[in-house]
């Protein structure tokens, strides 16, 4: 016979490899351990930052609720009590006079430590639903891209991130939708409006780049050592930069 997920030889009865029963098993485990931060990130005002999450000042009371984490719990859970049942071989139709009311932790928990795991009939099978489940898991707790603070909600003044494909953000908290490279534009706005605001070269490079309007650090420096610009012992005035990028006086 041969293991149901990757093919190798199996004895006799067996659906799975050893190799491949101990993945299923830690699988299992890890997604018993997530079910925690899982129910955490729920909450839309989190910043999506996996097992150490931090909360974004929020100008607004109402907590709304990730809908795409709602449905991965729902999805994990049903999924979870299946697997259990089938693990003890409760056929489907029997399924509503199953009595166990255990959490989704201790049943992944159960799951993984079935005495039948690498030997019942859909092993492959389930490994397969569960390793795409904890994929979703994973990216639900830990974003691939690095999402980063781009600016305040027009609306509400919640601090918004996005990732640096993101061409439109929704505000977590009032649900307005709003253009990436406006959220920039505003924040670099407000930087530059305000007289008093001062940074390093590279600082006000980088705060006009993110916002779309490209100025090199070595070009502000070549304005200070020319007397356009002046660089004080706070450094340069944001608004002193807008003046010669955006009007133009450069
Ligand atoms: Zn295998
Ligand atoms: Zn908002």
């Amino acid at each position: 016979m041969d293991c149901q997920n990757c093919g190798a030889p199996v004895d006799e009865g067996w659906t799975l490899c050893v190799a491949c029963e101990l993945r299923f098993a830690g699988m299992l485990l890890r997604l018993a351990r997530d079910v925690t931060p899982l129910h955490d990130s729920l909450d839309a005002t989190l910043h999506p930052g996996g097992h150490a999450p931090v909360r974004i000042q929020t100008a607004t009371p109402p907590t709304p609720i990730r809908l795409d984490v709602l449905d991965l719990i729902d999805m994990l859970d049903a999924t979870a009590r299946e697997l259990w049942r089938c693990l003890d071989g409760i056929d489907a139709l029997d399924w509503h006079k199953d009595p166990r009311m255990e959490d989704l932790e201790a049943t992944l928990i159960a799951c993984a430590g079935h005495p039948k795991l690498a030997t019942f009939h859909d092993a492959g099978l389930y490994m397969h639903i569960i390793n795409n489940l904890a994929r979703k898991v994973d990216l639900a707790l830990d974003p691939p891209e690095q999402r980063r603070e781009i600016g305040t909600c027009e609306l509400c003044e919640t601090m918004l991130t996005a990732g640096a494909a993101d061409q439109w953000v929704t505000c977590p908290v009032c649900g307005r939708e709003q253009r990436a490279q406006t959220v920039k534009l505003r924040r670099l706005e407000t930087l530059c409006w305000d007289d008093s605001r001062r940074g390093s070269a590279a600082e006000i490079a980088k705060a006009f780049t993110d916002a779309g309007i490209t100025v090199r650090r070595g070009t502000l420096n070549v304005w200070v050592n020319r007397g356009k610009l002046c660089n004080g012992p706070q450094g340069i005035a944001y608004c002193d930069v807008y003046r010669l990028v955006v009007g133009g006086a450069a």
